[in-house]
């Protein structure tokens, strides 16, 4: 498949068509239906910054929802966490983030354009891989191709510098006694400063993994791939806590693997053919890492990282170690051992996931868009419709077959328009099934249920309605 990716499914029989502008019919479908919308648009907006709307919040929690089940809560080796965003600033000198949490970035000295170095080499040489590359030599890679300004052609570029990715904030309200401190650049510092209270506070025996979800934050220079690069955005990441010498790290490493693809693949229903492993060279991994490796989606604008897989030794700890003073060990129960754990860290980012989930489910067929969303992600699991909205018998009977389904699923209600156009927009919404209750729901207690991938409308009693839709949703 080519790096920038032109693939729109128009037909589930027909898996590839091209179409250049994927991802901009996405970004109005999103704002159109209320997935996704620019933040702060009366105000002119704020760049790289998002609001979910009303179906973006169910798609996206159904996403984090998805990842906490498979990831932590079916799991006996796995515990949760929700840690601070604000954390002691102390955290973030250990971890190495305020030294060198940096973006290498580059200026256009004629039109004032600022990219990232790596960004800007990698988008004008595609076999080029510069993320990891020192100031230096990401300057000679751009001299040596005279690598021209994407926004006004020259070349004209100033010398790499690299800028820090946290955002500082201050606590206090006088302004002398004002201390500073981070919002957190990732949710995994959080797991490691809180290791040794979820230690003594549970009964986790190595190998064992602490899974969070949150908010993080950081001032990155982003070219406008709507959600899949943004200042804030929702984490999930894992730091699974192992002894070397009793668990063999390649071995955990390729579990992960398998678990990460088969999350991808079976949950959230994304096609195998638009994902591939690339592990870190040795230039780009970081140099406590053993081995990295990123699952990679086929995003519109090229094969980008999805999700990243890393051994981190034991680094993290033993930093937090020598800053801290404190000993985070893990102490065997029987023979009394004493370790400093090593992790494996499977960390990504649930908007870039809803991202590709959005790409991924995307379907144009003659007359109408739809996502094909798996059902358990759907914002919404049915639409309720009465035939007629004038019709106060089959209104009030509609309602019924509401209040029936609403404890059971996020359901959708639908008076407007015709029932055509009803279709049609829970199509784009991804709703799986449509029910509409009409005149000889009246008289039989039944209804049609229409299923949106088939279009077929078969007649369901009432009754069984809720039993039927939970049946196809967990089919
Ligand atoms: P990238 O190379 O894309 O900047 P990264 O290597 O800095 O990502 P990590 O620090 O490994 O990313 O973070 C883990 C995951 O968090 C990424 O794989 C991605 O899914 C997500 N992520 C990172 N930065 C952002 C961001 N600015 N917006 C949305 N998601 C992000």
């Amino acid at each position: 498949m080519s790096a920038t990716r032109v693939i729109l499914v128009m037909h589930k029989d027909d898996p590839c068509m091209i179409d250049s502008n994927l991802m901009e019919k996405i970004v109005s479908l999103c704002k159109r239906r209320g997935f996704v919308f620019p933040s702060s648009e009366i105000y002119g907006g704020l760049a790289n910054t998002y609001d979910y709307g009303p179906a973006g919040v169910e798609l996206k929690k159904n996403i984090s929802d998805a990842w906490w089940q498979y990831f932590v809560r079916s799991r006996p080796d796995m515990v949760g966490l929700d840690s601070s965003i604000i954390l002691h600033p102390k955290v973030w000198e250990a971890s190495g983030h305020v030294a060198s949490f940096a973006d290498a970035l580059v200026d256009c000295k004629n039109c004032k354009f600022r990219t990232r170095a790596d960004h800007l080499i990698e988008e004008a040489l595609p076999n080029v891989k510069a993320e990891g590359k020192t100031e230096k030599e990401l300057d000679k890679i751009i001299e040596e191709h005279k690598i021209k300004c994407p926004n006004c052609g020259k070349f004209a570029w100033t010398a790499v510098r690299r800028f820090n990715l946290l955002f500082e904030t201050k606590i206090g309200i006088v302004e002398e006694s004002q201390s500073k401190v981070y919002l957190r650049g990732e949710t995994a510092q959080g797991i490691f400063v809180s290791f040794k209270n979820i230690v003594d506070s549970n009964r986790v025996r190595l190998p064992f993994g602490v899974g969070q979800w949150g908010k993080s934050f950081r001032n990155e220079i982003t070219k406008g791939n709507f959600i899949f690069r943004t200042l804030e955005f929702e984490q999930a990441e894992i730091e699974y806590f192992f002894d070397p010498e009793s668990n063999n790290w390649e071995e955990l490493f390729e579990a992960w693997k398998k678990d990460m693809w088969q999350f991808v693949t079976k949950i959230l229903g994304i096609k195998e053919a638009n994902l591939r492993w690339r592990e870190h060279g040795n230039e780009e991994r970081s140099f406590y890492s053993k081995r990295t490796e990123d699952l990679e989606y086929n995003f519109p604008f090229g094969f980008k990282e999805l999700w990243g897989l890393a051994y981190r030794t034991n680094y993290d700890l033993k930093q937090h170690i020598k800053h801290s003073g404190q000993e985070l060990s893990y102490t065997y129960p029987q023979s009394g051992k004493k370790i400093v754990p090593h992790v494996i860290e499977p960390a990504v980012g649930i908007n870039r996931l809803m991202a590709m989930v959005l790409l991924d489910a995307y379907r144009e067929e003659e007359d109408r868009v739809y996502l094909a969303l798996p059902p358990r992600l759907a914002p919404y699991k049915a639409a309720v419709f009465p035939l007629l909205a004038n019709k106060p018998q089959l209104v009030e009977k509609a309602k019924e077959v509401y209040a029936h389904l609403s404890p059971h699923f996020t359901t959708a209600w639908d008076d407007r328009g015709n029932v055509g156009k009803r279709y049609y927009s829970q199509d784009e919404i991804g709703t799986p099934y449509c029910i509409t209750v009409d005149f000889q729901s009246l008289e039989d207690g039944t209804v049609t249920v229409r299923d949106r991938d088939t279009k077929e409308q078969p007649r369901v009693k009432i009754t069984e309605l809720a039993d039927y839709i939970k049946k196809q949703i967990d089919a």
